[in-house]
């Protein structure tokens, strides 16, 4: 039904010759919704460009064959995607939307020209002719590229529901006046495009469409592409067409070749890059993370302590030391891999006491660190007490074994104004803990520099 409609719809718009997005669309279509990727699919799209096609006034066999070419553009493409086992869903990730867009230009739009070359011009009430066969055959063919590059990367990268509003709520308002300058300079050399026509027009707006990709996310991105593209083309055919119109078989090809490089490339580089990106935060955050309980590691704990202490000025600074207790005897009792679920739990719990911009990292083996900005000594004791009695009554669940029960002793220390040092902080917040140890464990003890 659905696409039965979009063949419906998006009919009117080959008013516009060269774009005829419906063969992208459905394409798009049968790749983010599978589902809809069977006998009745293909059916209701089969009837929705029939209807399309009769609604506008062609003759039945023409109809006929305009509707068998476009639906071989979706159908040869989607039978090479499936054959090459491509993985399409991760169009986002490496060269897969390259291998994709190859195979839809090379294999779907490719076969659909050739189909329609060598049966519309015979075809009662065409518009094609014999004699300009392969003529209209790069003119079909070109163009069926152009709306894939055009509508595939639109559809694909549409975000799903939750993304959508992840974008209104978080990502709209932090959009800012510098955010917005590739998109300024992708107008200004469209405009120029415009103004100053010739054989270099099509390169005016490569530069600002690579300082987007490197800027924006895909799907704005698409959004951006697919504009370029449209009026990029629409201002080099004019002048081209109307110049040179006995060489309109050379200019127009070579002018829609020359624009799917320029959509092409800024989305496989905006890919890229964002790839890129995800890898190096991902890197980042195991070098800075602790990959058992993911808490901070004692190198990432110095280096932004280092920042809170000099940021926290004249603000109270407090540190907890925690080590669990008897914590040896625990790995000896019930192996290894029980005390790697002890610490993670405890690291869970550990958290739940903590508020965000609170620094939580393990120092050690079972010896865990939180540095409080903005925090008076007796309100770290809350916490740290809390803690305590959350460690205390919270139990280790084991599958098929009796839960197991665990305690934490706590060293609370605040920092003194005239000693900014880091180092000395933990110090005194570590002799608070070992006092709480040799007092019997599973208590918070305050140190006292004065
Ligand atoms: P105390 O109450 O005095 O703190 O006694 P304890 O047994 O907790 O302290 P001790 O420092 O003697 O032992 C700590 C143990 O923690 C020794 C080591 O085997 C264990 N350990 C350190 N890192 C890990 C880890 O990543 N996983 C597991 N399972 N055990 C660890
Ligand atoms: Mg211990
Ligand atoms: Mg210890």
């Amino acid at each position: 039904m659905l696409t039965c409609l979009m063949g419906i719809l998006s009919r009117p718009t080959n008013l516009l010759a060269f774009f005829w997005p419906a063969n992208a669309v459905l394409l798009g279509i049968f790749l983010r919704l599978p589902q809809l990727n069977n006998t009745g699919g293909w059916l209701g799209a089969f009837s929705g460009y029939i209807l399309a096609d009769l609604i506008t006034g062609n003759s039945l066999v023409l109809t006929l064959f305009l509707t068998v070419s476009n639906i071989i553009t979706v159908s040869v493409s989607l039978f090479f995607i499936y054959l090459t086992r491509l993985n399409y869903r991760n169009y986002n990730k490496g060269f897969t939307f390259l291998y994709l867009f190859s195979i839809c230009a090379l294999a779907g739009c490719f076969a659909s020209a050739l189909f329609a070359v060598n049966t519309i011009p015979y075809a009662p009430n065409t518009f094609m002719s014999p004699d300009r066969k392969w003529i209209d055959f790069g003119m079909w063919w070109t163009g069926e590229i152009i709306n894939c590059i055009t509508i595939l990367p639109l559809i694909l990268a549409f975000p799903a529901r939750a993304e959508f509003h992840h974008f209104f709520t978080k990502d709209l308002p932090k959009i800012s006046f510098v955010h917005l300058l590739p998109l300024f300079a992708i107008i200004i050399s469209v405009i120029f495009t415009h103004i100053f026509f010739g054989p270099g027009a099509l390169l005016y707006p490569l530069a600002a469409m690579i300082w987007a990709a490197l800027t924006y996310r895909l799907f704005s991105l698409t959004i951006v592409n697919s504009i370029v593209c449209l009026v990029t083309y629409h201002s080099l055919t004019s002048f081209y067409l109307s110049e040179s119109s006995d060489a309109y078989f050379s200019t127009a090809i070579s002018v829609r070749i020359g624009l799917c490089m320029l959509g092409l490339a800024p989305l496989v580089l905006a890919i890229i890059s964002s790839n890129r990106h995800e890898l190096y935060q991902r890197v980042l955050y195991m070098a800075n993370h602790d990959s058992l309980t993911k808490a901070m590691n004692r190198h990432s704990f110095f280096e932004q302590g280092e920042k809170l202490t000099k940021n926290s000025k004249s603000q109270p600074l407090t540190a907890i030391m925690m080590d669990i207790d008897h914590f040896k005897k625990m790995n000896d009792q019930y192996g290894h891999h029980t005390g790697d679920l002890v610490l993670q739990n405890f690291a869970d719990q550990v958290r739940t006491c903590l508020r965000s911009e609170d620094l939580f990292a393990r120092i050690g083996g079972e010896e865990f660190i939180i540095l409080l900005s903005c925090t008076e000594e007796y309100q770290a004791h809350q916490i740290a007490e809390r803690i305590r009695q959350v460690i205390e009554s919270t139990p280790v669940h084991q599958q098929g074994k009796p839960d197991i029960y665990i305690t934490v002793s706590i060293g609370v220390a605040k920092q003194n104004p005239d000693d900014p040092v880091l180092q000395h902080l933990v110090n005194t917040a570590d002799q608070a803990l070992y006092q709480a140890k040799s007092q019997g464990r599973n208590q918070v003890m305050i140190a006292s520099f004065h």
